[in-house]
C-alpha cells in the first residue's frame, strides 16, 4: 500500500465552537464531501472535518484496490462511475499541476467478466444493456473472443465474456484522496486528528457533536463519512444502518514471465478478480474462503492462507502462464458492507434530517466518491439534487424495505 504524499499532521483542537457542517471521517468519502462542498459556489459556510486516524492506515480507503468500472447492474451506478471517470481526467483542472499523474488517469485495461454458464450469460447480456443505455462501451463476447484478444486465458470452461476498456481500469484513487484532502484544506477547511464519540439530540436535529479530547461542537449538519465504522458512528444519534466490515484479501505477485499485454481487471467465474500492476506484475483480490461474515472493525488479522488454498489453483488454472506466481506483497482491508442491498446510502436521514451519509459502498467507494461527494454537497446548499440525482441511494428506501439490489458485487 502506498505512503501519503502530504503532510497528515493535522491539530487535534477545533479553531471554532460551531461548525455549518461537521463531517465525521476524512478518507475518500469525507474529503469529496469537503472539497466538493467548499469549491460550490453556494455555499459560504464552515467545514470541519474530523478523522479518528489521519493516516488511514486501518480505513477501506488504504486497502482499496484502484479500479473504476462502468459494468454495474444498476443504472444509478453506470452514471455515478461515469463521473468518477471524468472527475479524474480532469485532475489538473480540479487540483492544479501534479507531476505524479500520468497524461491518462485511468489506465484503461478494462474490465472483463468471464461466463461459464448460458444462464450467467445471460445476466450479463441484461447488464450490457443497460450499460450500453447509458453511454457505457461493454460488448459481451464469445468465448472464442476471449481466446483471440487474450491468448493466455484457458477458455475451456466459458460461455462468454463481458468487456469494457473505456473509462475502466486502475487509476490513483489514494492520490485523489490526498489531493482532495490538501485541495480542501487549502481552501479552509478544518481536518482535525480527533473522534466523533457523543452526538446530542435535540428531538429532529443533532446540536453537537462531542470529540473524545473533549470538546463539544455545535454543529447545523453532521455528515457520517465514517466508511467501516459507519453504523457505531451512526448509533450515536440513535440510529442503526445495515452496514457491517467484512474481510477481503489482496496479493501483489510477481511471475517469472510476464504476459506480453495488460491484463484486464478479469474477474474469474469463481469470484477471484485479477489484474495488472505496474508494468509486470499483478494484483488479485478474493473474498475470504469460508463464509463472508462480518468482523470487528479492529480486526485485521490476516485470518487464513488464501493464497495457497484458494487464490494460486485459481489463477494457474485460468492462465497456465502464471505458474511460477510469487507474492511481493498482501493485505487485508474491511469492506463496509451495506447487508441491505450492497447499494452506497447517501443523503440525509428521514427524521433527522441534519444528519446526512455517505456510506455504505460494498467495495465500490473508491470510484463513487466524486458523485456521492458532489450529491451531499449539493443536498447541504440547495436541500435538493442538481447534477446526478441520487434520490434512490437515499436513506429512506431501508425503512420502506425498498432495497435497490447491485448485483455486480465483486
Ligand atoms: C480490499 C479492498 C479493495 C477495494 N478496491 C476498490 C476498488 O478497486 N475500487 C473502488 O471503487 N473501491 C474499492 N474498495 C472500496 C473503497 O476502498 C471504499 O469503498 C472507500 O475507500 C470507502 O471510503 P470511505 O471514506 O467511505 O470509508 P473509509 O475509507 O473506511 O474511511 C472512513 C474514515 O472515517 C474515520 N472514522 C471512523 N469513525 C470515526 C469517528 N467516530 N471519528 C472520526 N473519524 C472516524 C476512519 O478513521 C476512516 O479514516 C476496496 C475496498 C477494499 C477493502
Amino acid at each position: 500500500m502506498s505512503t501519503p504524499k502530504f503532510s497528515t499532521k493535522f491539530p487535534t483542537t477545533p479553531r471554532l465552537g460551531h461548525y455549518d457542517v461537521v463531517i465525521v471521517g476524512g478518507a475518500t468519502s469525507g474529503s469529496s464531501i469537503a472539497w466538493h462542498l467548499q469549491t460550490n459556489a453556494g455555499f459560504h459556510g464552515s467545514i470541519l472535518v474530523v478523522e479518528r486516524d489521519p493516516s488511514l492506515q486501518f480505513s477501506a480507503t488504504k486497502a482499496s484496490n484502484n479500479c473504476m468500472r462502468q459494468q454495474f447492474a444498476t443504472k444509478i451506478n453506470v452514471e455515478i462511475a461515469q463521473y468518477a471517470a471524468a472527475f479524474v481526467k480532469r485532475y489538473g483542472s480540479n487540483f492544479g499541476y501534479d507531476p505524479c499523474v500520468p497524461d491518462d488517469p485511468i489506465r484503461n485495461f478494462g474490465y472483463l467478466y468471464l461466463s461459464d454458464s448460458q444462464s450467467f450469460t445471460e445476466v450479463l447480456q441484461k447488464d450490457q444493456q443497460l450499460q450500453a443505455g447509458c453511454g457505457a462501451g461493454t460488448e459481451i463476447i464469445s468465448a472464442e473472443d476471449v481466446k483471440r484478444k487474450y491468448p493466455f486465458f484457458f477458455t475451456g470452461d466459458l460461455d462468454a465474456g463481458s468487456l469494457n476498456t473505456k473509462d475502466e481500469g486502475a487509476f490513483n484513487a489514494i492520490g485523489m484522496v490526498e489531493w482532495m484532502r490538501k485541495s480542501a484544506q487549502e481552501s479552509g477547511v478544518d481536518y482535525i486528528n480527533n473522534e466523533v464519540v457523543e452526538m446530542v439530540t435535540d428531538g429532529p436535529r443533532i446540536q453537537s457533536v462531542k470529540l473524545r479530547s473533549g470538546e463539544s461542537i455545535s454543529v447545523n449538519t453532521v455528515v457520517n463519512a465514517a466508511g467501516t465504522r459507519a453504523a457505531q458512528v451512526s448509533r450515536l444519534a440513535g440510529i442503526e444502518l445495515p452496514i457491517e466490515a467484512r474481510r477481503r484479501y489482496t496479493y501483489i505477485f510477481s511471475v517469472d514471465d510476464p504476459l506480453p499485454q495488460d491484463l484486464p481487471l478479469t474477474i474469474d467465474p469463481t469470484g477471484v478478480h485479477l489484474r495488472s500492476y505496474g508494468s509486470k506484475d499483478y494484483l488479485v483480490g478474493c473474498p475470504p474462503i469460508g463464509p463472508d461474515v462480518a468482523v470487528d472493525v479492529d480486526d485485521f488479522s490476516f485470518a487464513e492462507n488464501a493464497w495457497d488454498e484458494k487464490v494460486l489453483p485459481i489463477i494457474t488454472r485460468r492462465i497456465p502462464q502464471f505458474n511460477t506466481a510469487r507474492v511481493t506483497d498482501s493485505w487485508m482491508g474491511h469492506y463496509e458492507f451495506n447487508t441491505f442491498d450492497h447499494n452506497a446510502i447517501v443523503g440525509a436521514h428521514d427524521t433527522v434530517k441534519n444528519f446526512h451519509f455517505c456510506v455504505g459502498f460494498s467495495g465500490h467507494g473508491s470510484q463513487q466518491a466524486p458523485a456521492c461527494g458532489r450529491a451531499v454537497a449539493e443536498l447541504i446548499v440547495y436541500g435538493a439534487f442538481k447534477t446526478l440525482d441520487l434520490g434512490a441511494l437515499s436513506y429512506s428506501r431501508i425503512p420502506e424495505n425498498r432495497p435497490l439490489t447491485e448485483r455486480a458485487v465483486i
